[in-house]
């Protein structure tokens, strides 16, 4: 291959790397701000288990007291049945006492049913922060694989724009000026492999003059149609870089 063509392509593929690494990093807020949002979703989740169960205990508590009240009254009920004097008065009394007992056993009724919820509202409070404690892991360890990924991909750039720097020094100015701008006018992409007489980027049908010398790789050709600079690259062949493959049709 032409020594410009071949460091154009090397350029190209050291352009696309720089670009996706970049892309690749600016994406990186957004994805250490999705891991805050998984997180603060099961912390959510833990403060909603606990909140209920708060509001069991805080239910019987206030039942309770009124069971209190109930057997307040009761035994004052009692006191009095002793005192009484006629059989009216016996029979109210009676009456006052079976009313207390029967309000006592409804709220013991719901006492049991408030212990029974609160026996599954402490068991979901620590599945809940079960659940939390392994994805804060989860996610400590995400964050430690982002932080990796990081620091090789800005190791990476620094990589490439060293390289991408030495192939600029080698290149022809001109070729590079090319190069250039069908990279700014063609959204990063300045080359194109022709294949089949296609120019693979654009899709569009190359002049069989124009396919026949971007074969023979040895000048900057430019696609008719996308401005791209065309190269080729033989089919499969053993590694003889330099040997010249037939067109595959
Ligand atoms: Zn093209």
């Amino acid at each position: 291959m032409n020594a410009d063509l071949e460091r154009i392509v090397a350029l190209q593929k050291l352009v696309s790397a720089a670009h996706d690494a970049e892309r690749a990093l600016a994406a990186e807020p957004e994805r250490a701000k999705a891991l805050d949002a998984r997180l603060e979703a099961v912390r959510q989740r833990v403060a909603a288990a606990k909140e209920r169960l708060t509001e069991n205990q805080n239910a019987r508590r206030v039942v309770e007291k009124d069971v209190a009240v109930h057997q307040g009254r009761l035994s004052k009920f009692r006191e009095q049945a002793m005192a009484v004097k006629t059989n009216q008065e016996y029979h109210a009394v009676q009456k006052e006492i079976a009313f207390a007992q029967g309000e006592i056993k409804t709220i013991e009724d719901k006492i049991l049913e408030l212990m029974v919820e609160a026996d599954d509202l402490t068991a979901t409070v620590k599945r809940a922060e079960a659940e939390l404690a392994s994805e804060q892991k989860a996610v400590e360890a995400d964050r430690r694989g982002m932080a990796t990924e990081l620091a090789a991909m800005k190791s990476s750039l620094e990589r490439i724009a060293v390289e991408r720097a030495e192939v600029v020094r080698a290149l022809d100015p001109h070729a590079l000026a090319v190069f250039e701008l069908v990279l700014r006018r063609r959204n990063g992409v300045g080359v194109a492999q022709a294949r089949d007489g296609i120019c693979t980027v654009c899709h569009v049908r190359l002049r069989p003059q124009v396919f026949n010398t971007v074969l023979r790789n040895d000048q900057i050709i430019q696609c008719d149609s996308c401005q791209r600079i065309l190269y080729y690259v033989p089919a499969a062949a053993p590694a003889t870089s330099d040997s010249v493959s037939q067109p595959t049709q």
